[in-house]
């Protein structure tokens, strides 16, 4: 069976390092990343994403550019106007993602998002999911592509809670001084961005203490 072409959405952070877990061939993926607009905080996303590659055996990286105006929420990201504005704007991420895929000759999108028993979280990435790709297989004529063309939006750990991505992410093996997840300036996790608070969370549950970045 011909393998299909996967990119994975990564900002160096737990969620995309287990849905790297989750690739049968993490070789012959396309990691695509978006930097953070802070240049020190992407920096640091940068160094954790190329450790992680190499530790997984990853060699395709795609950088994007910053989100282009012209599917941001007052473009055709207007499609995603029933959601809020960081949803709206999580949702045109994942819709470059999805064009950048196709660029790549990859037809499935890896979108490393979770639910964490929070239904409503659930039932918006699930909605978002179904119209990104579908806004994403539209042609040029308003028609679908042939099956063999069509690409998938794909949450793997849509029903994980934050302590199973946690626990996926460190069963790979690379150090959590290797993986980024605070928002902030500081050199080391600030301990209260909301990611912070999120993540060092998850990890103690696995009676694991959040080292410094
Ligand atoms: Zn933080």
């Amino acid at each position: 069976m011909e393998l299909i072409r996967t990119l994975i959405m990564h900002d160096g952070g737990l969620p995309g390092l287990a849905a790297m877990t989750t690739l049968d061939r993490p070789e012959a993926c396309v990691v695509w990343h978006m930097p953070h607009p802070d240049r020190a905080v992407a920096t640091r996303q940068q160094a954790c994403i190329t450790a992680q590659m190499q530790a997984l055996g990853c060699t395709s990286f795609v950088g994007a550019g910053p989100l282009n105006h012209s599917i941001t929420p007052s473009g055709p990201g207007k499609a995603f106007s029933a959601c809020d504005e960081d949803q709206a704007l999580e949702s045109c991420t994942v819709l470059m993602a999805a064009i950048a895929a196709r660029q790549h000759g990859c037809h499935r999108v890896l979108w490393p998002e979770n639910a964490d028993d929070d239904a409503d979280r659930l039932s918006s990435l699930c909605r978002r999911a179904v119209l990104i790709q579908h806004l994403a297989n539209l042609t040029s004529d308003g028609e679908e592509p042939p099956p063999s063309q069509m690409l998938e939006i794909d949450i793997p750990m849509l029903d994980c809670s934050d302590r199973q991505v946690a626990d996926l992410a460190i069963r790979s093996g690379v150090p959590l001084d290797q993986i980024h997840w605070c928002t902030s300036r500081a050199d080391a996790p600030c301990e209260r961005c909301a990611s912070c608070i999120r993540w060092h969370k998850a990890l103690s549950e696995l009676g694991l203490a959040a080292v410094q970045q």
